[in-house]
């Protein structure tokens, strides 16, 4: 029972769910539910619409049903259907036995509309799309009344069975509300309920050649389903009359209130499934789960972590006006998830082999290093050292620029839990190119040793040559190089402001033999690279780690 005096409190949804609460509606109840059209893959703007679904029933003790709309089978697909699934559930929300089709109450809403033509508020049209396009009307002047909304009751009734008896080819009629002509609200201007429409439905198959319009199958399947708050995003507040015109047209079990909130946009990323699907479709990404897509299958397989998104769904809030969140704040939440969990390892990515000229030749010693600063209790690794190593060859300049204090001909480095130390000797290949270098090492200086302690400017990363393995890194950039691809040009189309380097390819990187162990989906820290993940591709006898995010932190900084 929930407790009228401690409800919670947040933004307007709560507000409106407290009023009903407040005056006693629904029986004290809140269930809520998640619908997808299963049209394409969940993307982040749905994972914020899951959040609040599955957030704001169990905030109340309520239920919150995962229901597909499944009403336009024309590009609905039982492919969809399982990802979905698959995705709410491993954004960590469970609808237990609450799954449920809008399809399963195609024979409740032909009664519906049965009814509605008994009260004189439906009728068959024979206009065509054009010709009802041309009577709407305008903002200023009302709509003309179709001349086919004098049918009798019988001769409707007649009419809409045949439509569903297949009578009639696709398009040549339709089924429409009978509402008001005049109404300032087009939604109103006698909406269309139903369309004939020959495609096969991916689940009841060839038994329906008519569809509900989304308008009308939506409000009566949160009727059926005793949803009591119908959350939506702000498109559809203009249909609200309508929601709330076939409820209160209908002998319902339930009045569902709609709300709607703010859609989530992001930055240098597109968020509509029809473009996704162009993207997919056209090849410009490899499918779905492309690590570049902001899917959630595509992030999932990045290395974004369920707990990550679902915090950032929380921070970025409820709105009630469109905004776009900047794509950096998201890449800050995994950060946050991912530096508290996220082992650290070394990876080189473009590698440069160094000889240390006075190491004992054959010795291999073993060093320790910390697995997480930020979790001591995480323990630490045995890291192998020796005579040969790779290090990163963007840590070495022939011909130093100011400010760089790394590897120089001549000058001293410290290697990360290891040793300092100094460049004696260049080796360049027959084009010129730097293919070794020969150093020193101060052996006084390891980690922990007195002579570790002197004063050097830079600290990098390395591996051991014999037991480092071979590695293929991705490492992804924004998919688009405009901040909003749906504003475009004159004459351009979204996909015109891809960003040519969103994927860029290492074949040759080396990563310190512990990552044999990363198997099935494991993320680390690559020291100084940022966080990776191995890749779905990735196999024992071949790694391949995705770059999730890079260590750059843009966005908490400018939040002070
Ligand atoms: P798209 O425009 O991307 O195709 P859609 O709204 O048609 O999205 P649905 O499958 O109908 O996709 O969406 C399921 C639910 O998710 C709806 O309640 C919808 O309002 C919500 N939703 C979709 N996109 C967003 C978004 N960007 N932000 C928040 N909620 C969203
Ligand atoms: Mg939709």
């Amino acid at each position: 029972m929930i407790d009228l005096n401690n409800l919670p409190k947040g933004h307007f949804i709560n507000e409106a769910i407290n009023e009903d609460l407040k005056q006693g509606k629904n029986n004290h109840k809140v269930h809520t539910r998640f619908p997808p059209e299963p049209n394409g893959y969940l993307h982040i703007g749905h994972a914020k619409s899951i959040c609040l679904n599955f957030g704001t029933a169990k905030e109340y003790g309520g239920l919150c049903n995962l229901r597909f709309d499944d009403t336009n089978p024309a590009k609905e697909e039982e492919e969809f259907i399982l990802a979905i699934q698959d995705n709410v559930r491993w954004l960590g929300f469970d609808w237990d036995d609450r799954l449920f089709f809008a399809s399963d109450y195609f024979e409740q809403l032909y009664e519906y509309a049965c009814q509605l033509i008994k009260k004189g508020l439906a009728y068959v049209c024979d206009l065509t799309q054009e010709q009802m396009r041309q009577m709407r009307g305008t903002p200023t002047e009302a709509g003309q009344l179709s001349p086919y909304a004098s049918r009798t009751v019988e001769e409707n009734l007649r009419l809409f069975a045949e439509m569903r008896d297949g009578k009639f080819a696709d398009g040549e009629k339709v089924l429409r509300a009978r509402i008001d002509m005049a109404s300032s609200n087009f939604n109103m201007r006698d909406p269309v309920l139903y369309r004939i429409q020959r495609n096969e439905h991916p689940r009841t198959g060839n038994k329906w050649c008519i569809y509900p319009m989304y308008d009308y199958a939506h409000p009566l399947s949160d009727a059926i389903e005793g949803i009591t708050h119908s959350i939506c995003t702000l498109e559809f507040e203009n249909h609200r009359p309508l929601y709330e015109w076939v409820l209160n047209n209908l002998d319902v079990p339930c009045k569902s209130r709609q709300i709607e909130f703010a859609r989530l946009n992001i930055t240098y990323t597109v968020m509509s499934k029809r473009k996704l699907r162009r993207l997919v479709e056209e090849g410009f990404v490899a499918g779905w789960d492309d690590p570049r897509m902001p899917t959630l299958a595509g992030m999932r397989r990045r290395g974004y972590t369920a707990p990550a998104i679902r915090n950032f769904c929380e921070k970025i809030g409820v709105a009630k006006a469109n905004s776009t969140v900047e794509i950096e704040m998201l890449e800050y939440c995994i950060r946050e998830d991912l530096n508290k969990i996220a082992p650290r390892k070394m990876a080189v990515l473009d590698p440069l082999k160094v000889t240390l000229i006075n190491y004992p030749a054959g010795q291999t010693e073993m060093l320790n290093a910390e697995n997480n600063p930020e979790q001591p209790e995480d323990g630490s690794r045995k890291l192998p050292f020796s005579r040969e190593i790779y290090i990163e060859r963007t840590d070495f300049m022939e011909e130093p620029v100011k400010g760089f204090h790394r590897l120089t001909v001549g000058g001293e480095v410290r290697l990360k839990h290891a040793y300092i130390i100094k460049c004696e000797e260049v080796i360049k290949n027959a084009d010129g190119e730097v293919s070794e270098l020969l150093c020193s090492c101060d052996m006084s200086s390891r980690s922990g040793m007195e002579g570790a302690n002197r004063k050097i400017k830079g600290t990098i990363h390395w591996v051991e040559a014999n037991s480092a393995l071979p590695a293929e890194v991705r490492l992804y950039d924004r998919l688009f190089t405009k901040e909003n691809p749906d504003e475009q040009e004159e004459g351009k189309d979204f996909t015109d402001y891809l960003n040519p380097d969103s994927l860029k390819v290492l074949t040759d990187s080396l990563v310190e033999a512990s990552c044999a162990l990363c198997t099935g989906q494991s993320s680390c820290q690559f020291l100084r690279h940022g966080y990776f993940v191995t890749d779905t591709d990735s196999k024992a006898n071949k790694l391949i780690f995705n770059r999730i995010v890079s260590l750059k932190d843009s966005w908490g900084k400018k939040q002070g």
